[in-house]
């Protein structure tokens, strides 16, 4: 796995891609972090597009509509369909594996607490030494 140049990451977190980049076979590539803010960069992008769309075509309040059905079906879908990968890709770890099992994993961004490293379908980051169990 290579890290990804901050290109790469921008351009992901616009895209909300529905499958992997090629250096993030087995990390995550977008947390719930990630989600919110791509779906609120769109949602403010879209505005921005309507707002000058509304100002150069005054005549017509069809803009609103589009606003909301591009809000919906560009901003805030793709962001909800990405959150429920996500969590689907929390949940496999969390009944697959030893972090799963840990007061120490984060489901919101799949990391280790203490290790602040993102965990992943592999061998636990601290090889199980620093595992406590849920309480
Ligand atoms: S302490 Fe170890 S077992 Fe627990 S979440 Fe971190 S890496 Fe996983």
């Amino acid at each position: 796995m290579r890290k990804p140049t901050t290109g790469e990451q921008i351009l992901d977190l616009l895209l909300l891609r529905t499958s992997p980049p090629d250096y993030a076979v087995d990390q995550p590539y977008y947390t719930t972090g990630n989600i919110v803010a791509a779906g609120l960069i769109r949602v403010v992008l879209i505005a921005l597009v309507i707002i000058l769309l509304d100002a150069f075509w005054k005549s017509s309040t069809s803009w609103w509509y589009v606003a909301l059905f591009a809000i919906w079906g560009l901003g805030l879908y793709p962001a909800w369909v990405q959150y429920n990968k996500f969590n689907e890709s929390v949940d496999q770890i969390s009944a697959g594996t030893l972090c799963g099992a840990c007061r120490h994993f984060n489901r919101t961004n799949q990391l280790c607490m203490i290790l602040d490293e993102h965990v992943t379908n592999d061998e636990p980051p601290c090889e199980g030494e620093a595992w406590e169990p849920i309480s």
